[in-house]
């Protein structure tokens, strides 16, 4: 090529939109995408998870051959291929010799420091542009966090419908509110209509990453097959209109609840294809907008979904890179305990564990109340480290990328940070588990009971956090009552959680 820019497309940049692209000239400039053995990893990734980025990545490349593009593609197997981002990045600028390299800024903190030494390495200009992709730019968020005390997610929320007037009537909120989670808490009924989310068989190139992952990953946790994945954007945009017509509507009822054998209830099931880039944020958020605003859906379904993603999805990553690097490391609890083997074989007797962990294996997928009241509590309570747990969150999940994983582990699932990100740690006892789900009635723990061997595991780990932790909580409003409801049980009572709670952790 010598002349033209390179233009280097990661595994989670899967959109025409990217910045990059929209920078390039498809008449003189290249495409790189690698399948990198580092990538693969860096943590040991579920294998459905690998398969669906090397698919969407072939089928990206596709897409942008046909939009006319030159595009390099190293296949995993590919001879020659050094399996990192850099020395991809070095045998592509060897072989044509780029004026410049143009990339979109990398997701992850370790992705950035390895483009940061492209220029100094190869002697080239390179160019790092901002991810458009995401609503709120990093600067933005730097100044709305500057100077505040508390970092809440409600108040960036607010901006953030200010800034894109979704759900805005003039300068108010649509329906009279900002929040309607009030709402937004309803067990569901096992004979409630469940939808599921649509299935898209694979095709050739499916086929074939299926068998280059399942023999090249075979040690790694999770099934591979059945593979449901939409692996294109078209096949991706489809899944999300199933979701807007068959669970959006119910989505905000029942997003906390949890069925034995339903996985998905009312949930979207889209945030690996978001997270990769085969569906827009903004544009998906609009579309459920449009269903409100057309009275296809209730507001507090609308309003619930919208939260999550203009809320939730692009303040996370403010926090991400607002405290990172060093993020990681936060463990102002001091947890330090092995992660259970449980994690990944899914061999526990506690039937809601078992569920999210099994579904998790064969689905890459747990919906929020699972990954936040189940693994995420109970590794809380039971004071497992908080890094060991991030790297199984970041190895399981379809969707998990460290920039959206490790603020929601860290900051909201463990109060690793100290309460930066979330007001109180999520710590609770079966009671919750019991009111949300149908998992208790199948369960060979009493959840009533609070000591001894048959009681429900969480009940006496969840007292026992409160008495080891009580001089870093009993500060906070929200767990001072708890801690005052502890401080009034007899001490043979307290004595008796204290061994119940012993004679668990032995166990793990
Ligand atoms: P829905 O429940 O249907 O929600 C719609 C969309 O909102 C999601 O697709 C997602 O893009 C966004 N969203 C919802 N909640 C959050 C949140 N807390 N943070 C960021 N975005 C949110 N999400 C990831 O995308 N990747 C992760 O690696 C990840 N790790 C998590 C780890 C823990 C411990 C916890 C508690 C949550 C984590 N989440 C993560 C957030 C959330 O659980 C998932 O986004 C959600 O379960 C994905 O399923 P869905 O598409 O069906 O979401
Ligand atoms: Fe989970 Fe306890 Fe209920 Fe069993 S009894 S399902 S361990 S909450």
């Amino acid at each position: 090529m010598s002349g033209g820019s390179l233009i280097v497309v990661l595994g989670d940049q899967l959109s025409p939109a990217l910045p990059s692209l929209q920078a390039g000239d498809k008449a003189r400039d290249r495409v790189l995408i690698a399948e990198l053995i580092e990538e693969a990893t860096y943590v040991r990734h579920h294998k459905k998870k690998i398969a669906f980025i090397f698919s969407a990545m072939r089928h990206f490349a596709e897409e942008l051959r046909a939009a006319g593009w030159t595009v390099d593609y190293v296949p995993l197997d590919a001879p020659g291929n050094s399996g990192s981002f850099t020395g991809e990045v070095a045998r592509a600028v060897a072989a044509c010799k780029p004026e410049r390299i143009i990339v979109t800024e990398a997701g992850e903190w370790r992705v950035a420091q390895m483009i940061a030494g492209w220029e100094a390495a190869f002697g080239v200009s390179v160019e790092v542009l901002p991810d458009t992709r995401f609503i709120c730019p990093l600067p933005v968020f730097r100044e709305w966090a500057q100077g505040r005390k508390s970092l809440r997610m409600e108040y960036f929320y607010r901006e953030m419908r200010r800034r894109t007037g979704l759900l805005m009537d003039g300068g108010e909120p649509a329906g009279g509110q900002w929040n309607f989670d009030a709402e937004n808490r309803k067990a569901a009924a096992p004979d409630l209509f469940m939808p599921r989310p649509p299935v898209f068989a694979p095709d050739a190139i499916t086929l074939e990453v299926l068998a280059l992952v399942g023999a090249r990953f075979a040690d790694h946790f999770g099934d591979i097959e059945p593979f449901h994945f939409a692996v294109t954007r078209r096949d991706a945009e489809a899944a999300f209109a199933a979701f807007v017509q068959r669970a959006l509507p119910r989505f905000g009822d029942y997003q906390d609840a949890m069925l034995e054998g339903e996985p998905f209830l009312y949930h979207a099931v889209i945030a690996q294809y978001l997270n990769c880039g085969l569906l827009d944020p903004l544009a998906v958020c609009r579309a459920v907008e449009a269903e409100w605003r057309a009275g296809r859906v209730p507001i507090n379904a609308a309003e619930g979904f919208i939260r999550q993603i203009i809320g939730w999805r692009e303040y996370v990553r403010g926090i991400y890179w607002l405290t990172m690097p060093g993020y990681e490391r936060r463990n102002y609890l001091e947890h330090t305990r092995v992660l259970p083997e449980f994690y990944w074989t899914a061999e526990t007797e506690m039937a809601c564990l078992s569920a999210a962990i099994t579904q998790t294996r064969t689905h890459a997928y747990a919906h929020h109340i699972q990954r936040l009241m189940v693994t995420g509590t109970f590794a809380l309570i039971a004071g497992i480290d908080p890094h060991a747990l991030h790297e199984w969150y970041l190895s399981v999940y379809a969707d998990a990328y460290e920039w959206v994983e490790l603020p929601n582990t860290v900051g909201m699932s463990q109060f690793a940070d100290g309460g930066l990100l979330a007001s109180k740690p999520y710590a609770a006892s079966g009671a919750y588990i019991n009111r949300m789900s149908n998992h208790c009635g199948n369960c060979r723990y009493n959840v009533k009971q609070r000591t001894g061997p048959d009681a429900c595991p969480f009940n006496p780990l969840y007292w026992d956090f409160i008495a080891r932790q009580r001089g870093r909580i009993a500060g906070n409003p929200r767990m001072a009552q708890m801690v005052r409801t502890y401080d009034k049980f007899a001490d043979a009572e307290k004595a008796r959680i204290a061994a119940s709670a012993a004679a668990i952790l032995a166990r793990l």
